[in-house]
């Protein structure tokens, strides 16, 4: 900071905020939040609290943490970690490289996962929220979308169906009753012309069950009504058989609906999201018939939801990955499929290396607003006392689950690579 030379300082100046904010210069903060920093301290009449001033801004920024809460798909850890790519060079976003024309954002990781689900087509947008209100923009504006009274529901962060609903210019067309709803309520809704029903939509219920007399109907049955079909699957399963794991499909999984076997059993599209059991990015899925992707990705709205060059290359190395049945190289399924014994081992470790904690066996669960009452068998470390506050306070913060009195550490969220950081960090707790 330079001073005004027409205003002098008061008599009474406590150290120059310029040189107290260079003196800080090793934080790595850029100057101006450095200056922040230093007038924030003086204010307060505390120049020493200038350095912790700046700290608590440097931990204010997005960084790497390290997930040792045992959920997966932790929302306010970003839910799937994915490695982001090399950031400064151009790409061929929108040209064709064989014509020399302008091309399509959408040609590349859209067609690839489009390819890996056995869609005809697909297009990618911000997240699946955007997917759902673009498909109901493009495709029921002005006219009736029928929506099972059980499905009805709230997502996370306030996705909410009849609010996106309105949002799109959609009408909302309820079918059946909370519990229980049949087909023949469907047909009724759709052979009544007054409704002017354009789709019929299916909404997973991701976060929560209905469990005792209830009845829902399935997506084959609900494929053979006169209109498109379009169910919003949320997670971005793509394959129930999941080819890109040796051992095929966990338990935990069981009930969980794909993207290539609901479209196999007559959706005309499904919506997901990236970063949740795809693995990938935050983004946004419509996938299906290819008459009703081009709708969508014409409409006026696709412009405004369109995901940027760099989603769209994680999303296309995230493609490649499941065509090439490697799910060893996706995070998530990595760490999701993680042999107990392999996690056993690393909390054996970490613990002799810490000189503190015991292991034990825990229960991860999948997260992320997807599969409720799952869990899935973990290993980690437990160690008495409360120390969730310090663990998050070391570079890069650990986040980790405190259960009546006691600290868990669990593996199954945690890459291997980041095990000796976590050893250290153990051993220099206090008891
Ligand atoms: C998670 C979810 C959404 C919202 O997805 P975002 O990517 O968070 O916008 C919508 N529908 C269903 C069924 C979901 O599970």
């Amino acid at each position: 900071m330079s001073s005004r030379p027409d205003s002098p300082p008061p008599a009474d100046r406590p150290p120059s905020v310029d040189a107290l904010a260079r003196s800080l210069r090793d934080t790595g903060l850029p100057h101006p939040l450095l200056v922040d920093a230093a007038r924030a301290a003086i204010a307060s009449g505390d120049p020493e609290r200038a350095r912790a001033e700046a700290q608590d801004l440097a931990r204010s920024m997005l960084q790497p943490v390290i997930n040792a809460t045992g959920v997966l798909l932790h929302t306010n850890l970003g839910r799937a970690p994915w490695p982001a790519t090399d950031a400064g060079r151009y790409r061929n976003l929108e040209l064709d490289l064989a014509t020399g024309d302008r091309g399509s954002r959408q040609a590349h990781a859209p067609t690839l996962l489009a390819r890996a689900c056995g869609a005809e087509a697909a297009i990618v947008v911000n997240n699946c929220a955007a997917a759902v209100m673009l498909v109901l923009a493009a495709l029921a504006r002005d006219r009736a979308v029928a929506v099972s009274r059980g499905e009805l529901v709230e997502i996370g962060g306030g996705f909410r169906v009849p609010e996106v609903m309105q949002q799109s210019g959609a009408r909302l067309l309820e079918v059946g009753t909370t519990n229980r709803t049949r087909l023949a309520d469907y047909e009724r809704a759709v052979a009544d012309a007054a409704n002017d029903v354009a789709l019929v939509m299916q909404v997973h219920q991701s976060n929560y069950k209905i469990v005792g007399f209830t009845e829902a109907v399935s997506t084959a049955e609900l494929a053979t009504l006169d209109v498109p079909l379009v169910a919003d699957i949320g997670s971005g399963f793509l394959d129930a058989a999941c080819p890109w794991l040796a051992d095929g499909p966990p338990a935990w999984l069981a009930d969980e609906p794909a993207a290539r076997q609901t479209l196999e059993a007559g959706a005309a599209l499904v919506t997901f999201s990236g970063d949740k059991l795809l693995g990938g990015p935050q983004a946004g899925i419509i996938a299906g018939r290819a008459d009703l992707v081009a709708t969508c990705a014409r409409h006026p709205l696709a412009r405004a939801l369109r995901p940027g060059g760099l989603v769209l290359e994680a999303l296309q190395e995230l493609a490649l990955a499941y065509l090439r049945r490697d799910g060893e190289s996706i995070p998530f399924w990595r760490m999701a499929s993680m042999p107990m014994a392999d996690l056993r081992a690393r909390a054996e470790a970490i613990v002799a290396s810490a000189g503190r904690g015991r292991v034990v066996d825990t229960a991860s669960v999948p997260g992320g607003g997807t599969l409720p009452s799952v869990e899935i068998p973990s290993a980690g470390i437990e160690l008495p006392g409360n120390h969730r506050d310090l663990l998050r306070a070391g570079t890069p913060p650990i986040i980790a689950r405190v259960q009546e009195g006691t600290t868990v550490i669990d593996l199954r969220t945690v890459d291997p690579t980041d095990d000796t950081h976590l050893a250290e960090a153990l051993g220099t707790l206090g008891d």
